[in-house]
């Protein structure tokens, strides 16, 4: 498609965009009296509308039934959890069974690593991508610490080549294979958090199970964004947030995926609590955990319903409209705003560079050049919401589900007088 930069072209766009009424289906803060433009969906979803309701219902159910509300409620609250796990294993191509909602992001990757990292003395290597999201390296150096080895031998690496902003498949392939018996474990958030770099997360699942490695994504930033086929490719473990791309509210609950290979199995070793444990037996109070049939094993307290209620109704959203329509959409726009930063960067002599490889989701990051903080600060007080990564980085994430490609357009606009106005 040849696009333009026009406002006129741009509202062709949305008025061809069958995704388009759902713009109205979410509250937008406003700056001068105006819905922003939102490009921070990678980082806190918008509130879907529908969400108040959700949440008003158990503070009702809360007010009306107390403890009755556990088996009483309409949506009864003892197994909240387990209306979220068909929708959101949709999400993320999985069989509802090996998906499982609880605790939060870095909570859950500890939990998980109890399973799927248990070195020993030839095998207690971890492989995970340079400059990982910083909790992620907390965790893994702590983990490493924890099991007696020294993370300065046991977390191997892997760099971009030298004055690239990317990593490439076969380097991690490649890392793979040299560290060959000694690797326990890969870990790698699959949509990288600074590049916004989808990694190809079949290739290098594939590689490293044939050194019988396990291996997880953190999947913050792939949720809701791109496509997963988690069962089929193989993948050991993931987690994964719910307020980013999945809009469920700030420091929501946390999504996992086990294989179903690792169901039933008693050779895994897991934290275990009484959600766990089987639901008809449960409540005999019994000394002897007898585990869930499904990833809810996992599970270690009752679920936090009132978290959970902002990620059913968002879940139910996901539903309705299908992650292929979402990604069909997502690709367009993304397309769109990186024309209109290729004109914008015409238009003002080479201002700023685009480091987002091709391989890419929902978010471009966008290296400014003898820019600052100044030209972000502007994009914010003119009611364009980006965020700031040192040094001199503005990621844009789109979300298909409530920008609009005008909002593409207007942001060119805002930005072009921004660069201007800075000299
Ligand atoms: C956002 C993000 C997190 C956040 O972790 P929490 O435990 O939810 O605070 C972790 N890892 C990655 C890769 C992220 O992008």
């Amino acid at each position: 498609m040849e696009f333009q930069n026009s406002l006129a072209f741009a509202q062709q766009l949305d008025a061809v965009d069958s995704l388009g009424k759902y713009r109205d289906e979410f509250h937008f803060p406003k700056v001068k009296g105006k819905d922003v433009i939102y490009f921070t969906g990678n980082s806190l979803g918008l509130q879907p509308k529908r969400t108040q309701k959700f949440v008003d219902d158990i503070m009702n159910d809360w007010k009306d039934l107390a403890v009755e509300g556990h088996f009483h409620a309409e949506k009864s609250w003892w197994d909240y959890h387990e209306r979220l796990a068909a929708p959101l294993a949709k999400v993320v191509g999985a069989k509802p069974e090996e998906v499982s909602v609880m605790n939060t992001l870095t909570v859950n990757l500890h939990m998980l690593m109890v399973s799927f990292y248990r070195p020993n003395e030839k095998r207690f290597k971890i492989i995970c991508e340079e400059k990982a999201f910083p909790s992620d390296q907390y965790m893994l150096k702590s983990q490493v610490k924890f099991h007696g080895f020294d993370p300065e031998k046991a977390i191997v690496e892997v760099r971009k080549r030298p004055g690239e902003n990317f990593w490439h498949t076969q380097d991690v392939i490649d890392k793979i294979n040299e560290v060959g018996d000694e690797l326990a474990l890969v870990l790698i958030g699959g949509v990288n958090y600074y590049n916004g770099q989808v990694f190809d997360m079949e290739a290098i699942t594939k590689s490293a199970k044939s050194h019988n490695a396990f291996v997880g994504w953190d999947l913050a930033h792939g949720v809701g964004n791109v496509a997963l086929k988690l069962h089929d490719w193989g993948v050991d473990f993931a987690a994964w947030c719910s307020y980013k791309y999945m809009n469920s509210g700030p420091g929501n609950a946390s999504g996992i995926f086990i294989h179903e290979q690792y169901l039933n199995r008693s050779d895994i070793p897991r934290f275990e609590g009484w959600w766990g444990t089987k639901k008809d037996t449960r409540f005999l109070m019994k000394p002897d955990f007898e585990p869930m049939e499904n990833a809810d094993a996992w599970q270690v307290s009752n679920p936090p319903v009132l978290s959970l209620a902002p990620y059913l109704a968002s879940l139910e959203m996901f539903n309705e409209v299908g992650m292929e329509s979402l990604i069909a959409k997502r690709k367009l726009i993304v397309s769109y705003l990186e024309f209109i930063l290729q004109e914008i960067d015409k238009e003002t002599d080479g201002s700023f560079e685009i480091i987002t490889p091709e391989d890419r989701g929902c978010q471009l990051s966008v290296f400014l050049h003898g820019h600052g903080k100044d030209l972000f600060n502007y994009l914010m007080e003119n009611g364009v919401v980006t965020d700031w990564r040192e040094p001199n980085v503005i990621r844009l994430a789109p979300a298909p589900f409530y920008c609009s490609f005008a909002d593409m357009y207007n942001f060119g606009q805002v930005l072009k007088s921004g660069i201007q106005s800075k000299g």
